[in-house]
């Protein structure tokens, strides 16, 4: 759930009007939707399959046709600014799961690499699949969430507030 802060704080934090709230909006389902490969788990696909949980769907490659495809569909989104903001929204799921401390790292660089990467510094504790998360670990992940994610988004916001004072 915490993805969908992401594309939201850099819409707000943008030149006001530059991202329409209905495009800052589909940028948060973009960034929520690569985790629906979960339902792959239910077809017998495995985690470490490319199409598996955090795979093809976390990539770069996929995140950005994603967009490509939101951008030429939809009216309201066919602009450069508005598919650099989905493209965005969409890429940087797989980015924050790379910081997480657990399961298998995301397939950013599918279809070139099948491989699960991790950033070289993982703060952010990994969520719990499923029912753990009203658990110790889910409040010990959201908490982690907050001071590694939440909290850069408000830093960003304050300073947009700030810079964008001092501009005008
Ligand atoms: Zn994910």
């Amino acid at each position: 759930m915490t993805h969908a802060i992401v594309p939201l704080a850099f819409a707000v934090a943008a030149r006001p009007g530059r991202i329409a709230p209905r495009v800052a909006l589909a940028g948060a389902v973009l960034a929520i939707l690569p985790d629906a490969d979960v339902i792959g788990f239910r077809f017998g696909i495995a985690y470490a399959d490319a199409w598996g949980h955090r795979g093809a769907t976390h990539s770069l490659m996929f995140g950005t046709v994603l967009a490509a495809a939101v951008s030429l569909a939809w009216e309201e989104a066919r602009s450069k600014a508005a598919f650099l903001f989905l493209a965005l929204a969409a890429v940087s799921h797989g980015l924050l799961d790379t910081l997480t401390d657990g399961g298998l790292g995301a397939a950013l660089w599918w279809p070139f690499d099948d491989a699960r990467v991790f950033a070289p510094v993982a703060p952010v504790r990994v969520s719990p699949i499923g029912a753990g998360f009203f658990s110790l670990r889910g409040l010990e992940t959201l908490v982690s969430e907050l001071v590694w994610i939440w909290l850069p988004c408000f830093v960003l916001l304050a300073g947009s507030r700030v810079v964008r004072r001092a501009a005008g």
